[in-house]
This record gives C-alpha cells, structure tokens and sequence, in this order.
C-alpha cells in the first residue's frame, strides 16, 4: 500500500530499502531480480504501509492512564492531570516516553509528535528526547511553553518566564535539528489561556530564525473560546493572527469549535490541524469540522492524543474511531472514507508536520518507516480490502515487523531496541510512585455504584 500520489496498492509487491531510504518499490520478481544480493524480509501475505503518524500525544500521561476517566475537560486537568503532571520528574519522563514508544510500534506507527509541557524542572523535555531515541522510532518533541494561567488552576511550578523557556527551546533545538536526526525538537506554547500575547510573538521570531515546528491546542473547548472572549473580545484564533503567530509551520490541536471563518484563516495561512477524535469523544469536548476544513482544503493529520485521555497510543483505534465520529456526526458514512482517514495517517500526517518530502508514503527516496500488518487474526480475516481491514477490522496487534530508519525496530511482534517487560515494568512502578506522589492515587479507586440490580 503505498500511498503515493497514484494511491497504487501492488498486489506482490516489494519494497527495496538502502541505508535509512526507500530505494525502490515495485513488482517482487522484479526487484528480486535486479538486486539478487538483497537481504530479504519475507512479507507474503502481509500488507506492507508506510508507517503511520500520530501528530499530537503527551507521553507523560502514558503513568495517568485511567485516573481521569469520566470527567469533564476542565475538571479533568485541574483535579488530575496538573497536579500529577508537575510532580514528573526525569526518570518518569524517560519510563513514559520509552512505553509510549512500544506503544506506538506496536500500532505501526514509527513518527510520533510529543507536545511536552512538563518543564518544571530541567532535563524533563530531554529526558523524553532520550526515552524515543533509544526506543529508536522518530519523534519530534515540542518542547512546551506555560507563562500563565495560576489564576485558572495552573501550578505555579509549571509557569516559566517567556525568556527562560524560549531559551531552553532554543538550545533544544539547536542540540537536536540535524537534518538527519531521528528525534528532532519544535515549540508547544500550550493552549491560549496559559500564554500570553509576548509570548506567542516571541515563539514566532525563534521559529523563523532557528526552525522548528511550533503547535499549540486550538479551540478545543467551549471554556478555552470563552476564556479568549472574557480576556481578548476575540476568538482565539484572531488573537493568535493578530500577533503574527501562525503560518505553515503551525500545528493546531483539536480544533473542535473553529468556526467557518477560522477555517478560512487557516486555509489561506497554511495553518495545520491535529485530529484527536478519541480524545475529544472521551473528554466529550465536541466534534472537529473535519469535513468542512477537508473540503476547504486545510491539511488534517491524525492523533490519539496523551494516554490519560484515549487511553492508549493504538493509531488504529484512532483511525476507526475517526471514520465513525464524523459518519454518525452527519448521518452521513460517505463524509469520512477509510481511505481518507488513512491518508491523515500517513501523507497528510507528514504535510502536517512539515514532512511530505520524506515521510508518509513508500516511495523512492523517502525515509525507510515501514509497517508490515498481519491481518490473519480472527477479527480481521477473512480480507477483502486491505484498506478496510486496516481501518474497520484491525485492533492494533497487527503490526508484525516495524523499520525505522531503515532499522529494524520489530521483528515477529517482538521490539529489538529495548526489553519490553523491564519497560513495562518501570512504566507500571513509576506510574504507581507518581500517583502517590502527587495525590491522585485515590482516583483510581472511586466507588462503583450500584443500580440496585
Ligand atoms: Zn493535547
């Protein structure tokens, strides 16, 4: 399946990998011919596609799984999320990003994008960079920015100087943007109500000067739009225009009250969204007009967003759940196509994050991040259409071998670059310490009430 711009899908076809790059796709036999000498992976009877993208996470959320469940947005990071966020520290952040990393290659995904807003010690960002790198799949870590928001139930140890925390970012960047390296460094000023208008003026200048993707959460909420009306008279889209904030290298996150108008303004800006339907159905923050910015030809990728609001890393939960949302939004099932959703996955997920030119499609020259799915489990055979079974049938266990790089990062579903159980087993240790920690450990044991049956 390669999802080239012809969407070809070669029935046995081959793909040939030189180094960290795809050097040829085509017919097996042929390949197979001109290049004898070949070592081989044996993929009969599996689909191979390019690996897939998750364009917004926050892996530090990987030691909160459940301990938010049921809870309105609002109440969800105030009464949870914050108070065990600032409590990380270096090690939870490197046992976080390592799980989520098994996560995400377990799923065939091998690019994920780490919005980090633990910053309230130094190392945290880093300790993440480090965590992906050595877990070996690509990453770009958007190293977080919080410059407000104490008055709203922001901890004040989150909350950093603008001057502080761009210069972290920058020495961030300029540490890890190699045009080569796996795990790259970008900006994530966090959400409109916890940065300031200097702020996002100041995370443009260093954008254009040093690179970097920059993404931030839009219009996720009812209370984020009311926030942006009580402290500006504006939406928060016009607040971010109005300083020079966006561009093309611009990442938006959730999306789910842009207006038509927004929508507008992010088509003629190049602004990229970030679709997180799990998240916003289980947080019941609303439904992204992701069929309208499609029509108007805004770039939408895919994500799962962080585990305490999905609550796993499984890209293929996310691509069921997308097509569903948006069909049973309209009562309409021709509004989101599996071969849509899947495009977000993949060539649209590498547009989003400025990275069409090397990733999201196997095509010659690309980066080598390959997925090889085995679709003969009980759920998913028998197949008659690979893009279906991929998007309706598959539960997340079908990736059998992953590369990276050119690197392989899992072999007959069992992942090369760390010990799968000693991971497991710090995630579950440091999860447990940080739930104590913080004062959250309770959540996890709230009363189940009965209904008398
Ligand atoms: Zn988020």
């Amino acid at each position: 399946m390669t999802i080239n711009r012809a969407r070809d899908i070669i029935e046995r076809g081959a793909v040939l990998v030189d180094g960290d790059r795809i050097a040829a796709v085509g017919e097996a036999g042929d390949l197979e011919r001109r290049h004898p000498g070949a070592q081989r992976i044996d993929a009969s009877s599996r689909t191979v596609i390019p690996g897939l993208i998750n364009t917004h996470t926050h892996l530090i959320q990987t030691l909160l799984k459940g301990l938010g469940d049921d809870k309105p947005l609002y109440a969800w990071i105030k009464e949870m999320t914050l108070p065990a966020s600032v409590q990380a520290t270096e090690e939870d952040c490197y046992a976080a990003a390592l799980h989520g990393a098994l996560e995400a290659i377990h799923s065939g995904t091998t690019t994920v994008v780490d919005f980090t807003y633990v910053n309230h010690r130094p190392g945290l960002s880093e300790a993440i960079v480090r965590g992906l790198g050595d877990a070996g799949v690509r990453a770009i870590v958007a190293r977080g920015l919080v410059t407000q928001g104490a008055d709203l139930g922001v901890p004040p140890a989150m909350i950093e100087t603008t001057d502080h925390a761009l210069a972290e970012c920058e020495r961030l960047i300029k540490a890890h943007n190699r045009p080569d390296s796996r795990v790259q460094v970008g900006m994530s000023p966090c959400i409109l109500w916890m940065v300031d208008e200097p702020t996002l003026r100041e995370t443009r200048r260093l954008a254009d000067r040093v690179g970097g993707i920059i993404t931030i959460h839009l219009s996720e909420t009812t209370f984020e739009v009311e926030q942006a009306l009580k402290r500006y008279g504006r939406r928060e889209l016009e607040v971010m225009d109005g300083v020079g904030f966006l561009g093309g290298d611009v990442l938006a996150v959730h999306c789910t009250k842009c207006t038509p108008r927004d929508i507008r303004v992010m088509k003629a800006l190049d602004v990229k969204v970030s679709h997180n339907p799990c998240s916003n159905m289980y947080l019941a923050s609303g439904i992204a007009p992701i069929p309208e910015m499609l029509l108007a030809g805004v770039t939408v990728g895919l994500a799962t967003d962080g585990p305490a609001s999905n609550n796993n890393q499984n890209m293929l939960h996310v691509l069921k759940f997308g097509a569903l949302l948006h069909k049973v939004a309209r009562e309409d099932a021709t509004v989101v196509t599996a071969e849509k959703i899947l495009e977000m996955a993949t060539i649209d997920g590498a547009r989003a994050i400025g990275r069409e030119h090397d990733l999201g499609s196997l095509e010659p020259g690309k980066k080598a991040d390959i997925a090889i799915m085995a679709f003969d489990n009980p759920y998913v055979a028998p197949v008659h259409n690979p893009v279906s079974a991929l998007v309706y049938a598959a539960l997340g266990n079908e990736a059998e071998t992953v590369l990276i790089d050119g690197k392989i990062v899992m072999r007959a579903r069992r992942v090369t670059t760390v010990d799968e159980v000693s991971v497991r087993e710090r995630a579950q240790a440091a999860a447990e310490a940080l739930a104590q920690r913080s004062g959250v450990a309770h959540l996890a044991r709230r009363r189940w009430r009965s209904t008398g049956y």
